[in-house]
């Protein structure tokens, strides 16, 4: 039986081993493996809300194994950290425990078909104190150690004396991220005050920062930069633009031309590019953000049977233009790989090719607003706000839901959530 494995499953690759578990590997048809070096799935686009405890992974994180053996796959955990092309075979790293013990040894894994879906870390361009002093949200770890540090900030303030002294936090790069980020925080100090914490928003200041002339730079239409900076400033977030970071040190962030602010936490949402590891991972073409470069077809350059999909590829389009690293993007490029696995297991040449078909970009501020634009495919895309824009946005993970859970018991799964919203606090305060 022809073995398939994906390697990551998170916004692409959790999807494609889905759909190959359930076409394939429940009637036999093919042995289908999930390697991720960690145990369950959260979705990506949510991590500033785990940041901030809006979100509780201990509820809403998804586990690999039961769900491989709901859906016909196979999971094992494990960190890939090469390719042997020659044998077939996948290389994982030995699995350490947290006092360093090795739990399992380094792992080989036999392959016929190998999708590469291990995503992005963040990239800090090589600015000095970047990778020492910044927190970054790459992962679920990640974004845990941010609400860590946060609620140890703010147990300060849940004395019965009044403190004084500002926390200052610094974000840099507007994206989504950076700016979703940005509202998240203002929303969660808003909501602790309840919770007996005796701060609210004027001790806390929240500077986002961008070295491009408007925040949200990928989003083609200028008006929705506006209107999210509006409302950004209107809840008492600064906003800095055209401002170029040269160096992050413990007192806070230097800038282009010498203007310095003070920052206690700087939060790095600047940019992406592939791990490290990927750097010509057995022989296959990459470029110089380390990402695998494939063809419109999902199969790398140099290998028709290995694939990469989502951030940690560089996908071309016919227009000259690579696919961004988005979510929508790894999704649908994870399905169309899928469906070329399957064509090629019939014997079925030439596999088909993908068009990026971008479905819009929304902004979810957290309570405060939601704006954004949908179907950018149709040229420009039409601008949307408010509860349209909001509906919208949470309609894109629940998609994803509906999509791993199936449609019974996905609808359930959203209702379920749903009522964790109403009856647990509103944030997840342990
Ligand atoms: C806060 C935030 C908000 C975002 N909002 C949006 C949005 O609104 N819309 C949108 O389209 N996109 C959004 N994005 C971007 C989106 O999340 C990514 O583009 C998307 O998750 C990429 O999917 P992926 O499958 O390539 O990687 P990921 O979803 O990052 O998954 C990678 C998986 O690989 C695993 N892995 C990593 N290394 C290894 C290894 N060596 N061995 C084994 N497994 C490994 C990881 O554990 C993970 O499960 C947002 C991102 C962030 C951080």
């Amino acid at each position: 039986m022809k073995k398939i494995v994906i390697v990551g499953g998170g916004a692409g690759g959790i999807g494609t081993a889905t759909r190959l578990g359930r076409k394939l590997g429940r009637k036999g048809k093919a042995h289908v493996t999930l390697i991720d070096c960690v145990e369950s799935h959260v979705w990506k686009p949510l991590l500033h809300e785990v940041a901030t405890g809006a979100l509780d992974v201990g509820i809403d994180a998804l586990s690999y194994r039961g769900h491989a053996a709901a859906n016909g796959y196979h999971f094992q955990q494990g960190s890939l950290v090469d390719i042997d092309r020659e044998q077939r075979q996948v290389v994982l790293a030995p699995i350490l425990d947290d006092k360093g013990t090795e739990l399992l040894p380094a792992r080989r894994l036999d392959f016929d078909y190998l999708v590469v879906a291990v995503g992005s870390i963040s990239n800090d361009f090589g600015i000095p104190g970047v990778k020492r002093r910044c927190l970054f949200l790459d992962n679920t770890e990640q974004a845990m150690v941010i609400r860590k540090l946060l609620l140890n900030r703010f147990l300060r303030y849940a004395s019965h004396e009044q403190l004084e002294e500002k926390i200052k936090v610094a974000i840099v790069g507007a994206g989504a991220t950076g700016t979703e980020m940005a509202a998240e925080m203002h929303h969660a100090v808003d909501q602790l005050r309840g919770y007996g914490y005796k701060i609210d928003t004027s001790l806390f200041d929240v500077t986002l920062i961008e070295a491009d002339k408007r925040i949200l730079p990928k989003v083609s239409q200028e008006a929705i930069s506006q209107a999210v900076a509006r409302e950004l400033e209107k809840i008492g977030v600064q906003v800095l633009t055209n401002t170029r970071v040269v160096e992050v040190t413990d007192k806070g962030i230097t800038f282009q031309g010498g203007y310095f602010i003070a920052a206690d936490i700087v939060i790095w949402s600047a940019g992406i590019r592939g791990a490290d590891f990927l750097k010509n991972i057995g022989g296959l073409e990459t470029n110089h953000l380390n990402q695998l470069v494939v063809r419109p077809t999902g199969q790398t350059t140099r290998d028709d049977t290995i694939f990469a999909i989502g951030d940690c590829c560089a996908c071309p389009q016919a227009d000259g233009s690579w696919v961004p690293p988005r979510g929508q993007a790894a999704r649908q490029l994870g399905h169309l790989v899928a469906d070329n696995i399957m064509r090629m297991l019939r014997g079925l040449t030439p596999v088909r090719t993908y068009i990026y078909k971008d479905l819009g970009s929304l902004v979810n501020l957290s309570k405060f607003h939601t704006v954004g634009n949908l179907f950018s495919f149709l040229g420009g895309g039409v601008m949307v706000e408010g509860r349209i824009a909001r509906f919208t946005y949470l309609s894109l993970y629940h998609r994803h839901l509906m999509e791993l859970y199936g449609p019974g018991r996905g609808m359930l799964m959203i209702l379920l959530k749903s009522l964790h919203r109403v009856i647990r606090p509103h944030l997840k305060l342990h």
